[in-house]
């Protein structure tokens, strides 16, 4: 049988099938993506100290989806390049753009390809609640560390794998508070940070630091708890110059 070069692709297409359906609802915040809007302030905080502010940076978002973190690394005044594979968020992401006046470069294209055409060319490389929902995440890591220019930084976030983040991710935001549409997350795709950090090595980054990002159901806010990685988690580090 004749292989197209989607065959081998990292790419899971339920997952993608899964965003395109819900690419009307990206910029709705009490939609299924509250909680991307919710946490949106605190991770664009946390990358703008960690880069000493935006201005002038280049920036690629890696699994951009409709462009709520895209935008606002834009309105921090990055320049920013967005990538995702489902068309229709991405029609998503243009269309606001028309409304918000922000400018970004959304492209429909994988991680890999653009590593390949645009090496070292980022001063920053973000890839947000996306390495649970591919087939091989490290690879997703790898080329984000091609694309980041020597000195460039990674920021990387994603779900851990542990008895209390199925508790917490699946049973709770998924099935009882309502917070995710039901089957968003596959528990056995989220990462250990030992996972991640292996990949993180294997694609010759340095770690520079972890903050875990964390729920409270009570007040209903999230905040950054750097001694907390137990569920929700970020990653940042730096490509050796
Ligand atoms: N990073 C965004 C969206 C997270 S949702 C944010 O945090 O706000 C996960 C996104 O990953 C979806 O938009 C989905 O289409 C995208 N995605 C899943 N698999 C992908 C792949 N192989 N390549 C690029 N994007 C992918």
């Amino acid at each position: 049988m004749t292989q197209t070069p989607a065959d081998h692709a990292n790419i899971d297409p339920a997952e993608i099938e899964k965003f395109d359906a819900l690419a009307t609802r990206w910029w709705d915040p009490n939609s299924e993506f509250k909680t991307l809007h919710d946490i949106n302030p605190l991770r664009l905080g946390w990358i703008e100290r960690h880069c000493g502010g935006l201005t002038g940076k280049t920036a690629l978002d890696v699994g951009c989806g409709g462009g709520i973190l895209s935008e606002a690394l834009a309105r921090a005044g990055a320049q920013v390049t967005g990538i995702d594979l489902a068309a229709s968020s991405l029609r998503t992401a243009r269309l606001h753009l028309l409304e918000s006046g922000q400018q970004v470069d959304y492209q429909q294209i994988t991680v890999e390809e653009l590593a390949e055409q645009r090496p070292a060319s980022f001063d920053l490389v973000s890839c947000m609640e996306m390495l649970e929902h591919v087939p091989d995440p490290g690879s997703v890591v790898q080329a984000c560390a091609q694309l980041a220019r020597p000195g460039g930084q990674v920021f990387l976030s994603t779900i851990n794998r542990n008895p209390k983040a199925y508790a917490f991710v699946i049973l709770g935001a998924e099935y009882l508070l309502r917070m995710l549409p039901t089957g968003t997350h596959d528990y056995d795709k989220f990462i250990t940070p030992a996972e991640m950090g292996r990949w993180i090595r294997q694609a010759g980054l340095e770690m520079q630091g972890m903050t875990g990002l964390v729920y409270n159901p009570l007040t209903r806010q999230y905040r950054l708890e750097p001694d907390d990685i137990s569920v929700n988690y970020l990653v940042r580090c730096r490509r050796p110059t």
